[in-house]
């Protein structure tokens, strides 16, 4: 039976039990945002007693179909004040479900301030000091430790330096199969684990059976039909393999849509030198990993190795929203400088877009000068340092905006606007305005239709057709994160519906069970409001949910304004 786990950080005390009737039918996303909601008071402090945090695997986390390994993290979240789920690739999760566990709980706030390691693996959950040598530590480090002392093959969730001083913009950073990092980026999601004093949740799945699967020649047979519908795709079979995320900066550079210079424009002349082609040229010619999987069974690979120019490893996971950050938004022109950077962040633990577009809004400030990558970089490892301008950083765009006095901060529910001017997609700036989670792409993605022309074409820079858009993908995203699965499955299931259903299949075939489409849709919406209910007992209105006001300003090179009326942006997610 599916064990479902609760761990008291003061007293550090596990109580292992079986999944709750209520939670049997939900997972990922949709497992951590119900609990949340339950459980969580919404007015509470982030920080304090009241709040919890749960990981979650996804339905088919820890079985053979490919791409199923992310892990869902749920809290209320201390940058935006709402609910929060954000999700990572890394081994942590496909552990976890092979160990049967539903959701790992932590509550509490540990007596003493200290820091633990909480480990879990087939016999139960134990707690350890935390080494002193992993505190204040880069990541890499830290992982390198943690693994030397528990096994080369457990995964790893920890915090960083930030999530230790609980920044708003820590993120839970997890170790990849070779150790490397992967993150739950948004919404500061480490500070709360540092808050429970846990530096580190490391899970052995060492002497666990294999995942049950209720029909296996049923189950053999859809994931066939799901891996091929990724890999015929030509954006899941060719251009994220070949260029990364990173292959949007020229796309998005030509449509219009690249935000450069906080926000000033949507096309720049130098955007080529930061594109996806160029850093796979860079990559290969140093003799650095071009396509890579950030968990084992993804068949898409849009990760890297980027490496320095005597092929030494730098960074991976470099990310399309980065790049543009600081590439485009924070002008430097320089792919070697933002990798530095990228570093940086996974080091230190923080939301690399947060903390981008924080660094862009301190060079509007005049706090260091556009374009320069070395004072950029110096400024980010002042996040380390503890500096009160690092820590400043280190709170997100909003708060260096706040800082210096500007009204040109790019922020929803105090979350930085990633990477796509709404402006010129207008699409994808409902989703900002109106996802629970604060302005995130991966919310509802519209850039896929407006720009890409996956699962049809709505014109970017009209308003006709966009409700509709950002409303189907915010519901079909939230049931595509409850199932484990990397999100870029969405450009092939989008397109090919027999993707779609073989999705279906999986989930039918791992659980017996009869599921439908119409099934999968009402697990999004139900997902959505009980999401939309936390917000507002948390206080949250209409209000909220509202782009700031420089976006009425036309943005070149088409000159559009962000010209939504209130009703139509209060009616994307009134179902
Ligand atoms: S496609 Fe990219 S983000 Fe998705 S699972 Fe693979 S490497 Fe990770």
């Amino acid at each position: 039976m599916a064990k479902f786990i609760r761990i008291d950080m003061g007293s550090r005390t596990a109580e292992i039990g079986a999944c709750p009737e209520k939670y049997a039918g939900l997972a990922g996303r949709g497992l951590t945002s119900m609990f949340i909601a339950d459980e969580v008071k919404p007015t509470c402090h982030p920080l304090g007693k009241y709040n919890k945090l749960v990981f979650a695997p996804g339905f088919l986390t820890g079985t053979s179909a490919v791409n199923s390994g992310r892990i869902s993290c749920g809290a209320k979240s201390p940058l935006t004040g709402g609910i929060k789920e954000s999700n990572s690739g890394g081994s942590f999760s496909q552990k976890m479900a092979r160990l049967d566990i539903k959701a790992l709980v932590f509550e509490g706030l540990p007596a003493d301030g200290k820091y633990a390691v909480v480990k879990v693996d087939k016999d139960g959950v134990t707690f350890d000091e935390a080494p002193a040598e992993i505190m204040g530590a880069g990541n890499y480090d830290a992982i390198k430790v943690l693994q030397d002392k528990y096994g080369p093959k457990v995964g790893v969730a920890l915090i960083g330096p930030a999530g230790e001083m609980k920044l708003t913009a820590a993120n839970i950073s997890f170790a990849d199969p070779e150790g490397n990092i992967r993150s739950a980026g948004r919404g500061g999601l480490g500070a709360v684990m540092g808050s429970k004093g846990i530096k580190a949740v490391v899970i052995d799945d060492a002497g666990a059976p294999a995942v049950p699967i209720a029909k296996p020649e049923e189950f053999k047979s859809a994931a066939k039909r799901f891996a091929n519908a990724l890999t015929t795709h030509p954006v899941t079979g060719q251009g994220l393999p070949k260029y990364g995320t990173n292959v949007l900066v020229n796309i998005l550079n030509e449509a219009g849509g690249l935000p450069t210079e906080n926000f000033r424009r949507g096309r720049n002349e130098w955007a080529n030198n930061i594109g996806g082609e160029t850093m796979a040229a860079t990559i290969e010619e140093r003799g650095g990993k071009t396509t890579h999987g950030c968990h084992a069974g993804c068949v898409i690979r849009c990760s890297q190795h980027y490496v320095d120019k005597q092929g030494k490893y730098i960074t991976s996971g470099f990310e399309y929203e980065t790049i543009w950050a600081l590439g485009a938004d924070a002008a430097i022109d320089d792919l070697d400088a933002i990798a530095y950077a990228d570093r940086e962040f996974d080091e230190v633990g923080i939301d690399s877009i947060e903390t981008s577009v924080a660094v862009a809004v301190a060079m509007d400030a005049g706090v260091i000068p556009w374009g320069d990558g070395k004072a950029a970089l110096d400024l980010i490892k002042q996040i380390r340092q503890g500096t009160p301008l690092g820590r400043i950083l280190g709170s997100g765009a909003a708060a260096v905006g706040q800082m210096y006095g500007l009204t040109r901060v790019p922020v929803v529910k105090n979350q930085a606007i990633p990477a796509y001017d709404p402006r010129a997609v207008k699409g994808v700036g409902l989703t900002y305005a109106t996802t629970p989670m604060g302005a995130d792409h991966t919310a509802g993605y519209a850039v896929a239709t407006n720009i890409l022309r996956v699962g049809g074409f709505v014109d970017p820079l009209g308003k006709e057709g966009q409700v509709e858009l950002s409303r189907n993908l915010q519901i079909a995203t939230a049931a595509v994160d409850s199932t484990g699965m990397c999100l870029f499955i969405a450009f092939a299931i989008l397109d090919i519906p027999d993707g779609f259903n073989a999705l279906v299949d999986m989930i039918n075939a791992r659980y017996d069970l009869s599921l439908t489409g119409d099934d999968v849709t009402a697990l999004g919406k139900t997902i959505l409001k009980a999401e939309l209910d936390f917000n507002r007992r948390a206080g949250f209105t209409s209000a909220h949910d509202r782009l700031p006001e420089f976006f009425e300003e036309p943005c070149p090179p088409h000159n559009t304004v962000w010209d939504f009326t209130d009703e139509e942006i209060d009616s994307v997610l009134a179902f």
